[in-house]
């Protein structure tokens, strides 16, 4: 496979929205529906919620052991979230790229801008809710949130919201399995950039010469 001509560099493909608008859920359908990417799962200090599984959700991590992280210099990017802290390891994207797939990176605008310093050719997407009234709703429906958590959680809305100027793909989530299909177009054509193909260049001089 040395030389085919369609093997290219990984994708860093970051999907950020607020919180509730649906990037979890496009996420897992992504995951799902295409082996070629794998998810970089983050280090967070933030309590496990019911149903989080410690190593496929997130590897929760004590403020000491996250803090050790940060020291060692293990993170892509780390940011504040919530009150807590939320990073990138640079093992997971390693791992992911090593294993020859492309990397699924769910974290917000600040981690976003950081790892866009580290690799400018990241693709960056945003999801935007179709309305703050049905965002409030989702977060409303999430049995897990309290009604504070549901408030900062719109308040912080606003602020992710903000940034969505700063990403490549901007979408609107008001029906999954579109959206879904939309985000899967933009990572296929991603895929096919000339400027991934690290073999193309030789590939096409043995066809015209
Ligand atoms: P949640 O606590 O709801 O799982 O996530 C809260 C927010 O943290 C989400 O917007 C999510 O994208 C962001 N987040 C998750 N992991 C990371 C990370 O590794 N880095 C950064 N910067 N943000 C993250």
């Amino acid at each position: 496979m040395a030389n085919n001509p369609l093997q290219r560099r990984g994708v860093l493909f970051v999907l950020s929205s607020p919180s509730g608008a649906g990037k979890t859920t496009i996420s897992r359908m992504i995951l799902a529906s295409d082996d070629g990417i794998g998810l970089s799962v983050s280090a967070t200090t933030r309590p496990m919620r019911p149903g989080e599984v410690d190593g496929r959700d997130y590897h929760f991590v004590s403020n000491e052991a996250f803090e050790a992280l940060v020291a060692e210099g293990e993170f892509l990017e780390w940011a504040h979230v919530f009150g807590h802290r939320y990073g990138t390891l640079r093992r997971e994207v390693v791992k992911q790229i090593e294993a020859g797939r492309d990397v699924l990176l769910d974290i917000d605008w600040q981690g976003t801008q950081q790892l866009k310093q580290v690799d400018p050719d990241i693709v960056r997407v945003f999801i935007l809710p179709p309305s703050m009234e049905e965002l409030e709703r989702r977060l409303r429906s999430r049995a897990t949130d309290s009604a504070e958590v549901v408030a900062s959680r719109m308040a912080r809305a606003s602020v992710e919201i903000s940034h969505w100027a700063e990403y490549d793909y901007v979408l609107i989530n008001d029906d999954a399995e579109h959206c879904r299909k939309l985000v899967h177009t933009i990572l296929k054509a991603e895929r096919l950039k000339a400027s991934r193909r690290v073999f193309l260049h030789d590939f096409v001089r043995g066809l015209i010469g």
